[in-house]
């Protein structure tokens, strides 16, 4: 695929699109997402895998605006706990709730735990004429408390190795260079390049 001109966030998550905007201001595509049009849309996320639920969300919305969709859908995977919550994360602790009843949750069940390995897989998939899927990784641990006011979700008790700073207590350039997020799409704009010539 050239790179567009334009392309549409499919994600109505202004945290992702805040990081998205971030990591790919350097692409100089004009960007629009959910978040723009007047009256958004939720698409249902109720793929089982990570690429199902990437794939979905791309497909609806260039079906619907007609531009290359991007889209992301991630998970913390908890080794003590199976790999929950996986594709689950967003409603870990029941359907609406917020990121601070998730970071409860987690850490009332991983109470005691010894084991404490974790990573977020992001999944993203980028569809135009064609789909192509995007992944990054990145292995951590759990606290057994917060620590930092930055990033989102389960960012202040995710611990990525190698590092002594949570996410939440990283720069969110500190956070784009080495996250899950960010490596999925330094994927996508290595594709681009190497489609570009
Ligand atoms: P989804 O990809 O929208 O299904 O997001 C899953 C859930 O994972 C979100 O609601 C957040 O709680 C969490 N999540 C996604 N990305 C991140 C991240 O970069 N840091 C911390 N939590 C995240």
């Amino acid at each position: 695929m050239k790179k567009p001109d334009k392309l549409f966030l499919a994600s109505g998550n202004g945290d992702k699109i805040t990081e998205f905007r971030q990591i790919l201001r350097s692409l100089e595509i004009e960007l629009t997402s959910t978040l723009d049009l007047e009256a958004s849309e939720e698409v249902d996320e109720d793929q089982p895998t990570l690429e199902g639920n990437a794939l979905k969300k791309a497909r609806f919305w260039k079906e619907k605006t007609g531009l290359p969709a991007l889209s992301d859908d991630t998970g913390l995977e908890v080794d003590a706990l199976g790999g929950a919550p996986g594709v689950f994360s967003a409603r870990y602790a029941g359907e609406q709730v917020t990121y601070e009843e998730n970071v409860r949750k987690l850490l009332e069940d991983l109470r005691g735990a010894e084991n404490r390995k974790a990573r977020f897989r992001t999944v993203i998939a980028l569809v135009g004429e064609e789909e192509w899927l995007f992944e990054g990784v990145c292995e951590g641990v759990i606290l057994d408390a917060s620590r930092g006011q930055g990033g989102f979700g389960y960012d202040p008790v995710f611990l990525p190795d190698g590092s002594e700073q949570t996410f939440a207590e990283m720069s969110s350039s500190e956070k784009n260079a080495i996250s899950h997020r960010g490596r999925a799409l330094q994927e996508f704009m290595s594709f681009l390049r190497s489609e570009t010539g």
